[in-house]
């Protein structure tokens, strides 16, 4: 047996993302049940993006691009995030196709981690950070921020910060997977602040950005546009989580070294998505608008289905996430035990907070990328199960 390298042993990593693929295949395995684990948008991709698409397989060419995809994708990449979020990036220099943000993450902390490094990430969160830092042979530093609403504190993160020598980055994600919260601009402002004066790199995952109610999505790049490296892309924006496209914007100098990890590890990302990507960026905000209008919708019957059987839960302001408590009366209080027992007695799938890091331990996360008929199914089940611990 071939001896593996000491940070691949799977003992070693935190690989919640395996965990929650096992969870989702064991639910799809019972008849009828109500499935609402998944983080992926329950509707087709755009017509004017998949038209886009079988036009560059019927007319062009399908060659390799420039690494960092064609001059046309980075100059939407760059028109897009400079109309929605006031950004300036120049589209030759400062713009990175990515197959989605997955790669982002990993091609950003390859590019600037070295080993030893300390890396901050909010707990809980979107599973991949962990595992990736840990790869690096460097230290994820665990926040865990269920005691301040789930959300980073301007105080918590300067404690950490004092408290840590070797930080060379932390990774945000706002609209947060898995609790749906974000951050106000004053809340951004205070934390800017502190990241300023600390000058560490600032990872911003904002994939879930298009998706906010109630508030504007304001992205700490325009804060702090030398150190931040923004990470975005079109997996959920524009139901497009197969299509595999994301983006990289930062600094010139920063996004260099990225460009040639990126080249390296992947020559370009597929043309065939690229063309499809230029299209809905161009094109497909009309889509993205029709989408959102659902998922609140969704948020709004879920929600205030959740509050009338006196259920404790986080009112989300962006992605398609509720954190519900796990209530203080049902039995055990372990969240992956009532995850079980909930697919058990009530054939209803959500999964559970600890998946998602220390800070998710005691809560459920439901998905609301989810047809309305399964939201209604989904708090009867809720509802029926709560009435055994009566
Ligand atoms: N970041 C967050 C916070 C996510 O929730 C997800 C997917 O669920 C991703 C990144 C991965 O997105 P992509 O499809 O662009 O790789």
């Amino acid at each position: 047996m071939p001896i593996l390298k000491q940070q691949m042993n799977k003992e070693a990593l935190q690989l919640h993302a395996q965990e929650i693929f096992a969870f989702n295949a064991q639910a799809s395995q019972v008849p009828g049940v109500i499935n609402l684990t998944l983080g992926e948008p329950n509707f087709s991709t755009p017509d004017v993006v998949k038209t886009a698409a079988k036009a560059a397989i019927d007319e062009q060419p399908l060659r390799y691009t420039l690494p960092q995809g064609k001059i046309e994708l980075t100059q939407a990449i760059a028109d897009y995030v400079q109309r929605h979020y006031h950004l300036k990036y120049d589209p030759t220099t400062e713009v990175i196709a990515t197959i989605g943000v997955t790669e982002s993450v990993f091609v950003s902390l390859m590019s600037i981690l070295n080993a030893g490094d300390e890396v901050l990430i909010p707990s809980p969160c979107f599973t991949i950070y962990q595992p990736i830092v840990q790869l690096l042979q460097c230290q994820p530093i665990m926040i865990n921020t269920a005691a301040t609403n789930f959300k980073l504190t301007p105080e918590v993160l300067q404690q950490t910060l004092a408290a840590h020598q070797q930080v060379k980055a932390i990774i945000l994600n706002y609209p947060s997977n898995p609790t749906g919260s974000t951050y106000d601009a004053t809340e951004l402002q205070a934390l800017a602040t502190v990241l300023r004066e600390a000058g560490i790199f600032v990872l911003s995952d904002e994939i879930y950005s298009e998706l906010t109610y109630d508030v504007e999505h304001k992205s700490i790049a325009q804060l702090l546009p030398e150190q931040t490296i923004l990470m975005n892309g079109l997996s959920k924006a524009f139901a497009m989580t197969g299509w595999r496209v994301g983006y990289i914007c930062a600094p010139a100098a920063v996004a260099k070294p990225m460009i040639h990890v990126h080249e390296l590890m992947t020559t370009s990302i597929s043309t065939v998505s690229q063309a499809a990507a230029i299209a809905a960026l161009t094109e497909g905000e009309a889509d993205t608008q029709r989408m959102k209008d659902q998922y609140a919708q969704r948020r709004d019957v879920l929600y205030q289905g959740l509050l009338k059987l006196n259920f404790t839960v986080i009112r989300p302001q962006g992605a398609f996430y509720m954190f519900m408590k796990v209530p203080t009366k049902w039995q055990p209080q372990d969240d992956v035990q009532i995850a079980h027992d909930l697919l058990a007695a009530e054939k209803l799938a959500v999964l559970p907070g600890s998946y998602f890091g220390v800070g998710g331990a005691g809560y459920l996360r439901i998905s609301y990328a989810a047809s309305m008929a399964d939201l209604q199914a989904a708090l009867t089940a809720f509802e029926n199960f709560s009435k055994k611990f009566n």
